[in-house]
C-alpha cells in the first residue's frame, strides 16, 4: 500500500557499541585463549556483514570452564552469606540497567531484533530477572516453608538465538540466588551479548568461576551435557535437540529442565473487542520475526467475525515497516540466519503446495541481509504442516471455530502446548477456556507478556520445569526436610 508519507529514516547510533576483533573464552573471571585453537565468524544478519571471531569450545575447553565452575561453588559461592549473593546480583542488574544501550545495540546487530524491541523488552527483562532473583537469594526458605533448600552445584546452562542476553538472565539468575555455578552457551549465531555481559560480570566483582561463558556451536551444547562435572542441565531451544539431551542424560542423575518448542493457538471470539484483538494477533506472531517460543502461530477465529478479522488483521499487516533493526521505526527486523530463513521460506512453500490461500502486503526489503515479508495463511487445514509444525518466523496460519468446545479441541491438537491467547470479553469464559487450554501460559486480551515474577513453560512436547517466579527456583535447589 502507498502511504501518504514515509517515515524518515531514524538509525539509532551503533558507536556505544565496541565489539572487539576476537574474543577468548570467558573461564575463571577472565578471557582465555580457546584450547581448541578454533574460531567461527559472527556476523550481523541485516547486513551480512561480520562483527568478530568467536571461539569455538571443544571437550578440553568445556572440561576447563566446568573445573572453574566447581572451584568456585566449592571454594567460595556456596559458602557465601546468602544476602551477599544478593549484592552481586542486584550489582548486575544495576549495571545492565546502566549499559542498556550499549546492549540494545549490539542486540540488535548480532541477531537482527528492532532496536525498539531490544531496547523495551529484552534489556529491560533481563535487568529486572536480576533484580528479582536478587530479591530471593536470601530468603529461599520463605520460597519452600518448612524444606531447607541448598544449592546443587555446577549448572550447564544452554540457550537459543531469539532472546539471546533474556535467556541468559532466565537462566543465571535463579542458578545463582539459589547459591548454583554456571557453564553456559549462548547459541551459535548470537555469541556476542553474551560475551558483552562478561564484562558486567567482572565490573560486578563476581568471584571467578561463578560465572563461565563458552562459546561454539551445537557440538559444546552436546560437551557440556555430556560432562560428569555438571549436575544440572537447563536447556532452551528445539524439541529435537531437547529429545536428544534427555536421552543423554537417561540415568545419569543429573537433573533436568527443558523449555522447548510451541505452535500457539491464539483465540478470538465474536464478543473481543476487535481492533485490540488485531493489535494483540500482529504482536503475537510478528513481534521479534516470529522467532518467539510462545508465538501466536495458530490464529483461531470464531465463523461469524471471520471476514471482519482477516480484514482488519491485512490492513493492519500493511502497515508494518520491515528492515534495518537499528531503524527506531522497524516494526520487523532481519531472519537471524541463513538457516533459519530457508527453514522458513521451505514451510511457507509447503502452506501454498498444500492448498492454503497466501497473503503478503506489499514490502520493499533491502537487498542484503536475511528478510522475510510478514505472512498470513487462509483457508488452512488442521492437517497442513503450517498448522502442525513450528515455522519460528513471522507466519500466520488462520483457522476457525464456531463453539468454545471446538475451539479447546482444535488448539489442543497439537504436540506442543507452551501458550495460548484468549480474546473475548466474558470474564467466565476466560477462566473456563484457561482451564481447559493444555498450555503452560494463557494470556488474556493480550499476548506475549512476560515478568519476572511469573513462571513459564510448557506442556507435551514443549518441555518440561518452569522458569521465572518462585517456580523457577526450584530447578536449581535441592530440598532437605526441615
Ligand atoms: P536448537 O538448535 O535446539 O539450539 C538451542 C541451543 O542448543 C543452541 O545453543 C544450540 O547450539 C545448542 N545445541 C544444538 N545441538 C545441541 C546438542 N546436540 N546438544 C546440546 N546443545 C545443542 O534450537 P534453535 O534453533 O537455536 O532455537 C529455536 C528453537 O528453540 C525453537 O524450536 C523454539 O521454540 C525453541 N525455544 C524455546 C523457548 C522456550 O522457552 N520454550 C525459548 C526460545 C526458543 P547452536 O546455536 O550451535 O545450534
Ligand atoms: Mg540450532
Amino acid at each position: 500500500m502507498a502511504t501518504a508519507w514515509d517515515y524518515a529514516p531514524a538509525p539509532e547510533a551503533r558507536d556505544i557499541v565496541r565489539i572487539q576483533e576476537r574474543y577468548g573464552l570467558f573461564i575463571g573471571g577472565k578471557f582465555v585463549e580457546p584450547l581448541s585453537g578454533e574460531r567461527y565468524t559472527t556476523i550481523d544478519p541485516a547486513r551480512e556483514e561480520p562483527l568478530s571471531e568467536v571461539a569455538q569450545a571443544n571437550k578440553a575447553d568445556v572440561n576447563r570452564a566446568v573445573k572453574a565452575a566447581r572451584g568456585a561453588f566449592e571454594g567460595s559461592w556456596s559458602k557465601l552469606r546468602p544476602s551477599e549473593r544478593a549484592k552481586y546480583l542486584f550489582r548486575i542488574a544495576r549495571i545492565l540497567q546502566e549499559r542498556s544501550r550499549e546492549f540494545a545495540v549490539l542486540e540488535s546487530l548480532n541477531g537482527g531484533k528492532p532496536i525498539r524491541e531490544s531496547r523495551d523488552v529484552d534489556v529491560p527483562l533481563a535487568a529486572a530477572h536480576f533484580f528479582y532473583y536478587a530479591g530471593w537469594a536470601d530468603k529461599l526458605e520463605y520460597a519452600f516453608p518448612n524444606r531447607r533448600p541448598r544449592p546443587i552445584g555446577v549448572a550447564g546452562q544452554i540457550i537459543p538465538w531469539n532472546f539471546p542476553l533474556l535467556m541468559l538472565a532466565w537462566k543465571i539468575a535463579p542458578a545463582l540466588a539459589a547459591g548454583n555455578t554456571v557453564v553456559l552457551k549462548p547459541a551459535e549465531t548470537t555469541p556476542l551479548t553474551a560475551l558483552l555481559f562478561c564484562d558486567v560480570l567482572r565490573q560486578a566483582e563476581l568471584p571467578p568461576g561463578v560465572v563461565n561463558i563458552v562459546t561454539g556451536d551445537g557440538r559444546t551444547g552436546a560437551e557440556i551435557v555430556a560432562h560428569p562435572g555438571v549436575d544440572k542441565i537447563a536447556f532452551t531451544g528445539s524439541t529435537e535437540v531437547g529429545k536428544a539431551i534427555q536421552r543423554t542424560l537417561a540415568g545419569t542423575g543429573k537433573r533436568l529442565t527443558l523449555e522447548l518448542g510451541g505452535k500457539a493457538a491464539n483465540i478470538v471470539f465474536d464478543d473481543a473487542p476487535l481492533d485490540q484483538a488485531v493489535e494483540g494477533i500482529i504482536n503475537g506472531i510478528y513481534f521479534n520475526q516470529g522467532h518467539v517460543c510462545c508465538a501466536g502461530s495458530r490464529l483461531f477465529v470464531q465463523e461469524s467475525i471471520y471476514e471482519a478479522t482477516i480484514a482488519k488483521l491485512k490492513r493492519r499487516m500493511r502497515t508494518l515497516r520491515v528492515g534495518d533493526p537499528l531503524d527506531k521505526n522497524t516494526d520487523v527486523g532481519a531472519i537471524n540466519s541463513k538457516q533459519q530463513l530457508e527453514k522458513i521460506a521451505s514451510l511457507v512453500q509447503s502452506g501454498v503446495e498444500e492448498g492454503a490461500e497466501i497473503y503478503q502486503p506489499p514490502c520493499k526489503l533491502p537487498e542484503r541481509g536475511y528478510w522475510f515479508v510478514p505472512t498470513v495463511f487462509t483457508n488452512v487445514a488442521q492437517s497442513y504442516r503450517i498448522a502442525q509444525e513450528e515455522i519460528f518466523g513471522p507466519v500466520l496460519s488462520v483457522l476457525t471455530f464456531r463453539t468454545p468446545d471446538e475451539a479447546i479441541e482444535k488448539a489442543n491438537n497439537t504436540p506442543y502446548g507452551l501458550s495460548a491467547g484468549v480474546w473475548t470479553e466474558k470474564g467466565s469464559r476466560i477462566l473456563a477456556m484457561a482451564q481447559r487450554l493444555r498450555a503452560g501460559v494463557v494470556w488474556a486480551n493480550t499476548y506475549n507478556r512476560f515478568d519476572p515474577a511469573s513462571p513459564f513453560g510448557g506442556y507435551k512436547e514443549s518441555g518440561f520445569g518452569r522458569e521465572g517466579g518462585r517456580h523457577g527456583l526450584e530447578a536449581y535447589v535441592a530440598l532437605d526436610d526441615a
